[in-house]
């Protein structure tokens, strides 16, 4: 075996290993970037991108059905799903390129292959092995699948992107927000979801009352829900499926998604680098992103700590600053991470849900403040979505330890107030803020 050496090799990459490789390279550092699949990961290519351009169609559809209220005279109007898809695909291979280059640019050099450690600082490649003073694993995940009969009849996320047509009658399996997201889109172009839930509520890590007020929308919108139905065999030939639950019913499905949650990729040899995992099958880390092995990394999906893609690119970043720019306190704050569900309406959060700061603090040191309404928008419109807002404030100061919401336009709205929620803005911080006036965020300053 050839051995060459690196000061810093990064296996995988995608969102965090792309940013760290990158920003261990601007101070220097000779990288080596090992990358198995596409350039860009799960973000890129099965995950963030691919869905916002599919909840872009669906929210164009929706718009479209609301413009005869607004005086349109839109016609007959057809969707051609596989434009789509054949337009999403090329920005795609665009991104990809655009990420091979900046690699390059930056100077790191990038092997094609899967990675497997051969030792505490060794990676092998096929017949290559490279040794690296410093070695970060972002490898990511993948979609788990159930243990059941016909699970192969069934398709994942990175399926669901694979499709060239629109399917007519899809059964979804699970509760999470991936599920929340697919069975949105599918349903707004048209397709007749049935989603499948193990307990009584989607969303179950976020705020109660978001979960139940987007149940209502989904409902409204023509998801039929089964709550507390698990899906125990799906048989049938591809297109035209038959999926039984474990309550005794039968449902056709032309589609089955299986959408249940996301396992570590952790089979890369980890024990002949002396890399251990948690007991949740993540592999563990410390604060600062150190594996139990000196001298190894991990950030991202693979650690199983709020996986999300800036979050991945942040902690890689922050841990090349500690690693190759001396900046040896250099690490992410997990805390107060604001993120988006692109549901249909959306739904932003940041911060502790009710529940959490209830079991933080206690009842009697926390106060709420919800809004509940119909957005303008729908003022002349048949269709009708309901926006909720909702202020969890740590009393005697009333600082704001949770802001949430769903309704149109949250997606864009929580960014700003995760800024505030992050510096510790108190809710007579909000009140101070004047309005802005006519626009849903400006409940979030008027609530009382
Ligand atoms: C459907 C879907 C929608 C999502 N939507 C959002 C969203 O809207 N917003 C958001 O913030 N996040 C979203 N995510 C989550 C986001 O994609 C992940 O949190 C993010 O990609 C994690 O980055 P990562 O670097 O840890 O792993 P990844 O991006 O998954 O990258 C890991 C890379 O490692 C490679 N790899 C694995 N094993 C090896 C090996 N042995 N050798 C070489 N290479 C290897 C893989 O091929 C992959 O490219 C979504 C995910 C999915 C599935």
């Amino acid at each position: 075996m050839t051995q060459e050496s690196f000061d810093y090799i990064v296996i995988g990459g995608g969102s965090g290993g792309i940013a760290s490789a990158r920003r261990a390279a601007n101070y220097g550092a000779k990288v080596l970037l090992i990358e198995g699949g596409a350039l860009g990961g799960t973000c890129v290519n099965v995950g963030c991108v691919p869905k916002k351009v599919m909840w872009n169609t669906a929210s164009i559809a929706e718009c479209l059905h609301d413009a005869a209220g607004y005086g349109f005279k839109t016609g007959d109007i057809s969707f051609d799903w596989n434009h789509i898809k054949v337009s999403r695909d090329a920005y795609i291979k665009r991104l990809n390129d655009i990420y091979s280059r900046n690699l390059e640019k930056s100077g790191i050099e990038t092997v094609q292959g899967w990675a497997q450690m051969s030792g505490p600082n060794r990676v092998a490649v096929g017949e290559r092995e490279y040794e690296g003073r410093h070695i970060l694993i972002a490898t990511g995940g993948k979609p788990s699948l159930p243990s059941i009969p016909g699970v192969e009849l069934g398709m994942t996320s990175d399926g669901f992107f694979e499709l060239d047509h629109l399917p007519e009658r899809v059964s979804i399996l699970g509760s999470g927000y991936i599920a929340v997201e697919l069975a949105g889109v599918l349903n707004a172009l048209g397709s007749q979801v049935d989603l499948f839930i193990r307990k009584d509520r989607v969303l179950s890590h976020f705020d109660r009352s978001l979960a139940e007020a987007l149940q209502l929308e989904m409902t409204q919108a023509g998801i039929s829900i089964h709550y507390r139905t698990q899906i125990s065999k799906v048989s049938g030939a591809a297109g035209r499926l038959t999926v039984h639950d474990d309550k005794g019913q039968d449902h056709p499905a032309n589609a089955v998604i299986w959408a249940i949650g996301r396992d570590p990729n952790t089979s890369i040899g980890l024990d002949k680098a002396g890399v251990a995992l948690g007991d949740d099958g993540f592999i563990q880390v410390d604060p600062f992103q150190n594996t139990t092995q000196s001298g190894i990394y991990a950030v991202g999906d693979v650690t199983g700590h709020v996986q999300l893609t800036p979050v991945a690119i942040a902690a890689g970043r922050q841990l090349s600053e500690r690693l190759f720019n001396g900046k040896d306190s250099a690490r992410l704050d997990y805390e107060n991470v604001p993120s988006v569900i692109f549901s249909h309406p959306p739904i932003g959060t940041v911060g502790l849900t009710e529940a959490e700061a209830v079991a933080k603090y206690g009842d009697d040191r926390i106060k709420i403040y919800t809004s509940n309404f119909t957005n303008m928008y729908h003022a002349v419109t048949e269709r009708k979505t309901k926006t909720l807002m909702k202020l969890i404030c740590l009393l005697p100061e009333e600082k704001i330890v949770g802001a949430h919401g769903m309704g149109i336009g949250l997606d864009e709205m929580m960014q700003g107030f995760g800024v505030a929620v992050k510096m510790g803005a108190t809710k007579k911080d909000f009140d101070d803020t004047v309005a802005i006036h006519p626009t849903a965020a400006e409940e979030f300053v008027t609530m009382t």
